[in-house]
C-alpha cells in the first residue's frame, strides 16, 4: 500500500496547561520545515537522535524557547523524518506553533496517523498498532500486561504459525489444481483434516479468552441489587474499604446508584450500589432511582443479589428474584445478616454465598467468587487473551472457514471448493495482523486513534 509522505504534525501531549508540551512532526522535508523557524543550530547538518536548544521565532517575535529533538528515516517511529519540539505547555504556543508549521506547508495529521504510517513503514504488524491504542488506555495491571504482550508480537506470532501451516496445504491444494489432468495427490487429505482440527483447537480459547479479555480491558461492571435495608451499602463500603454510600437503618436511604472501582486480580470491578428494588413506591425521587437500577442491571456483568437472612425466608427470596426480573443475569446470590439468622436459614440457603457485611465476614470469599466468575482461569498477562472485538470477529470468522473445510473434507468435496474455504480462512486471519488490509480496515481501526499518536 502506498502513501505519500507528506509532512504532518500533531501535538502528542495531552490538551490544556502543562509544564510541557510535546508538538511532533513526521514526514519529508519536516527537519528543514522546522528549522526555518528555529534559532540555534542549523537542525538539517545534525546526527539522528539529537536534541538542541533553540528559540522558535515568526519574525522578530519570539514564540518560545524549546528543545528539537531529531530522528533521521528511518531510525524513528514512522520511519520517517520525524522531530519533536518540547515547548512550554501553554495552549496558546502550542497553537502558536502549529500554525507557523502549517504556514511551512505542514499539514495536521489525522487521528492515528502516526502509528498508521508506522504500520505502513513495517515498524510492527496491524495487531501490534493496535495494541499501542490500548497500551495508552491501559487502566489495570492486567490490561497492561495484556497489551503490552501483544504490543511485543506474542498473539502475532502464535496467528502467523497458524497461517503459515494453512498457507502451505492451500499451495498444495493450488498444485493439485494445476495438475488436475494428470491426477496427481501432492495432499493427504487426512493431515489437512488433522491440521484444521488442531487449527481450530489452537483459535477456540483464543475466542473463548475475549469475555476475559474484554472484562480487562472495559473492567467488570458488578451491580448490586435487593429490598431496602438487606445490606447492600455495608456491603458496598466493606468491598470497598470505604465510606461510599449512605447506611441507615431507614428502608429506601440509598437513592442513587454509587459507584466505586476495586482492583481485584489485576482486573477493575466498578460496583454499583443501587436504589433498594421495591415493586411500588410513592416516593418520586425513589422511583427515579428504581428506573436507573434497570438501566445499571442492562449493562451489569454480574449482578449481585443480596437478601436478609433474618427477614427473609428461602421462597421470599426466590420469588423475589422473579419479580425483581434477575432471572437469565450473570448472578452471585449472596445471603446477608448471618449473625442475625436463625439456623435454620443457614441450613436452606445453600445457594448463596452466607455472609455478614457489617462485620466483613464472608467479603474476602466473595472477591474470590467474583474474580472466579469472570477468570475462571487465572492469568498473569503471559497468556495470549483476546482484548479487541475486531480480532475476536476475524477469529472467529477464519475458525467457521475452517469448520467448513472439515466438513468439506468429510463430504469429499472438491479441491476448487476446499481452496475457498481455506483461503476465507487465510483472509480472516492475515486481516488481523495486516497481511492482508484495505483502506477500510484502516480506516476501522485508526479513526479511532486520537489525533498525535
Ligand atoms: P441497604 O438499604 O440495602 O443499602 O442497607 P444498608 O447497608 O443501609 O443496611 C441496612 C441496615 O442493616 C443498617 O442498619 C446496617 O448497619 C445493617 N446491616 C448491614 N449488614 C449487616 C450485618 O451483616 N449484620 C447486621 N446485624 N446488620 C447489618
Amino acid at each position: 500500500m502506498h502513501y505519500n509522505q507528506d509532512p504532518i504534525v500533531a501535538l502528542a501531549t495531552p490538551q490544556g496547561v502543562g509544564a510541557i508540551a510535546v508538538v511532533r512532526l513526521s514526514g519529508k522535508g519536516v527537519i528543514e520545515m522546522v528549522n526555518q523557524l528555529f534559532c540555534g543550530s542549523d537542525l538539517t547538518q545534525q546526527a539522528s537522535h539529537t536534541i538542541h536548544f533553540g528559540l522558535i521565532k515568526q519574525g522578530d517575535v519570539t514564540i518560545d524557547e524549546v528543545l528539537v529533538s531529531i530522528f533521521i528515516a528511518p531510525h524513528s517511529f514512522t520511519k520517517e523524518d520525524a522531530v519533536e519540539i518540547s515547548c512550554h505547555g501553554a495552549p496558546f504556543i502550542v497553537e502558536q506553533l502549529i500554525q507557523l508549521l502549517v504556514a511551512q506547508g505542514v499539514r495536521i495529521a489525522e487521528p492515528g496517523e502516526f502509528t498508521k504510517r508506522a504500520f505502513l513503514n513495517g515498524r510492527f504488524d496491524l495487531a501490534q498498532a493496535e495494541a499501542v491504542a490500548d497500551l495508552i488506555a491501559a487502566d489495570s495491571k492486567l490490561a497492561h500486561q495484556t497489551a503490552l504482550h501483544q504490543m511485543r508480537g506474542g498473539f502475532s506470532l502464535e496467528l502467523q504459525t497458524l497461517r503459515k501451516a494453512l498457507c502451505h496445504f492451500a499451495a498444495m491444494l493450488a498444485l493439485e489444481l494445476d495438475f488436475a489432468e494428470e491426477d496427481v495427490a501432492f495432499l493427504d487429505r487426512k493431515d489437512l483434516k488433522i491440521l484444521a482440527g488442531a487449527l481450530i483447537e489452537n483459535l477456540t480459547p483464543l475466542i473463548d479468552s475475549f469475555s476475559l479479555g474484554n472484562a480487562i480491558k472495559q473492567g467488570v461492571s458488578v451491580v448490586i441489587v435487593g429490598k431496602p435495608n438487606v445490606g447492600k451499602s455495608t456491603l458496598l463500603n466493606q468491598l470497598l474499604q470505604e465510606e461510599r454510600a449512605i447506611v441507615s437503618p431507614i428502608a429506601g436511604t440509598t437513592r442513587d446508584a454509587i459507584e466505586g472501582t476495586l482492583h481485584l486480580g489485576g482486573i477493575r470491578f466498578r460496583f454499583v450500589d443501587t436504589a433498594g428494588l421495591r415493586e411500588k413506591t410513592l416516593d418520586s425521587i425513589e422511583a427515579i432511582g428504581i428506573e436507573r437500577t434497570k438501566q445499571q442491571l442492562s449493562k451489569a456483568c454480574v449482578v449481585l443479589y443480596l437478601v436478609d437472612l433474618s427477614h427473609m425466608t428461602l421462597k421470599q427470596a426466590e420469588e423475589d428474584l422473579v419479580a425483581l426480573g434477575l432471572e437469565g443475569l450473570p448472578l452471585l446470590k449472596i445471603g446477608n445478616k448471618i449473625d442475625l439468622a436463625p439456623a435454620a436459614a443457614l441450613e436452606n440457603f445453600k445457594d448463596y454465598l452466607l455472609i455478614a457485611a457489617q462485620a466483613g465476614r464472608g467479603i474476602a470469599e466473595l472477591k474470590g467468587k467474583l474474580l472466579e466468575l469472570v477468570a475462571q482461569k487465572p492469568t498473569d498477562g503471559s497468556a495470549t487473551i483476546i482484548i479487541n472485538i475486531r480480532h475476536c470477529d476475524r477469529l472467529q470468522k477464519s475458525k467457521e472457514a475452517l469448520e467448513a473445510v472439515v466438513t468439506g473434507l468429510g463430504e469429499e468435496r472438491s479441491n476448487e471448493l476446499l481452496v475457498v474455504d481455506i483461503n476465507r480462512a487465510l483472509q480472516a486471519l492475515g486481516e488481523i495482523t495486516g497481511e492482508i488490509t484495505t483502506e477500510e480496515i484502516l480506516g476501522e481501526i485508526f479513526s479511532k486513534f486520537c489525533i498525535g499518536k
